[in-house]
């Protein structure tokens, strides 16, 4: 399935966890008796909802739908960041119940040994169990990143090396070791949490509801599609690019296989984070649904970056299924917002759809 990307959304998150496996089948991708390791994002120890850390329900849903094709021969494995303990992020994110009710056991790789590893001439080194998995099942969330815009597939296998590894990777500029890191350890099928990342931090604190679950085995690829939601391009980011050119995988968003099982039919809900909330200053919203209001906040949050948002505050913005048949002067986001004099359809316009409608203002 290189070029897909299966992708749902809802609120139900085992129903859609479940969803995109089977769509997926995943089950058949894994040789018999794999020692299948699942790597989650668990950089601190905060919960899912904050927006930093993998939803340890779709862990779980992971694990049964596993077990339910007998791979079981399985094991979760994080490291933190520096400066908090793994241990402490397995118990705070709900990852020591999950170990108990499944009899999966959880691996601190702070403590493990570790070997030098090598791509174009620099060195790194990455944990000895890593490199003994046969299969590995990659778990990050769709959020945002202070110096590399975003994180998702490929940065979050930086919790596969040493501490002493992740403090080189910054002083070496952090996109070219990413990169290469994805040339010595392969991920063989990535699961994105897009429930609710943060927008701009991957230790959370601004987390936007976006109601969202998607898979597919190109890292490249995945991360290319998480940029996109984001408000991104591709290229933006800059290991993305580099782990193209290297032959990790594709950024082709364009030409991917984007299949959609099921569409977010709740109503988005104030948020608690402040930014979100400067954000939504700018939206007038009725009964609008998550993802199309996610989709716009991105991309606000797009045009707050380049200094362009304050073009906004006399060209109101409408969204939602309260303006369905309204007419009215502004800029309208979505269908049910056609009545809007300036309007761009779909349902939901796509964050780099309404970025691109906005700018064209
Ligand atoms: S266009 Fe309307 S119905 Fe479609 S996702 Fe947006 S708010 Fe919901």
């Amino acid at each position: 399935m290189n070029n897909r990307i299966i992708t749902t959304y809802g609120q139900n998150l085992w129903k859609m966890t479940i969803d995109v496996l089977r769509k997926a089948e995943l089950e058949k991708m894994i040789p018999k008796g794999s020692y299948i390791g699942i790597k989650p994002n668990l950089v601190v120890a905060k919960p899912s909802s904050s927006g930093a850390t993998t939803s340890p329900i779709i862990v779980s849903a992971l694990i049964e739908y596993l077990k339910e094709y007998q791979h079981d021969n399985l094991v979760i494995l994080e490291s933190s960041w520096i400066g908090d303990s793994t241990n402490r992020a397995f118990k705070v994110c709900g990852y020591q119940d999950i170990s108990k009710k499944y009899n999966v056991p959880l691996f601190d790789i702070k403590q493990d040994t570790y070997t030098m590893k090598t791509f174009n001439g620099m060195k790194m080194e990455v944990s000895d169990k890593v490199l003994s998995l046969d299969f590995i099942i990659n778990v990050p969330v769709l959020k945002g990143h202070c110096q590399t815009l975003v994180t998702g597939a490929l940065k979050n296998m930086k919790g596969c090396i040493s501490d002493r590894e992740k403090r080189n990777f910054h002083t070496r500029g952090l996109h070219r070791p990413i990169a290469y890191l994805n040339k010595i350890i392969k991920q063989d099928f990535v699961l994105v949490d897009g429930i609710c990342g943060d927008l701009d931090f991957e230790e959370g604190g601004n987390p936007v509801q976006m109601n969202r679950i998607f898979c597919g085995t190109d890292p490249v690829l995945m991360d290319s599609y998480i940029a996109s939601n984001m408000g991104y391009r591709p290229y933006d980011v800059n290991y993305i690019k580099i782990a193209e050119e290297i032959g990790v995988g594709s950024a082709d968003i364009e030409n991917a296989d984007i299949i959609v099982l099921d569409k977010d039919e709740s109503i988005a809900k104030p948020s608690p984070s402040r930014k979100v909330q400067r954000l939504s200053q700018y939206v007038n919203e009725k009964d609008a649904c998550s993802a199309c209001y996610a989709n716009l906040i991105q991309a606000l949050a797009r045009l707050d970056d380049e200094g362009l948002l304050h073009q906004f505050k006399n060209n109101p913005i409408f969204i939602g299924q309260g303006y369905k048949a309204q007419e009215c002067d502004g800029l309208g986001i979505g269908k049910c917002t056609s009545g809007v004099d300036k309007n761009i359809g779909g349902c939901p316009p796509s964050t780099p759809a309404i970025l691109d409608f906005l700018k064209s203002i």
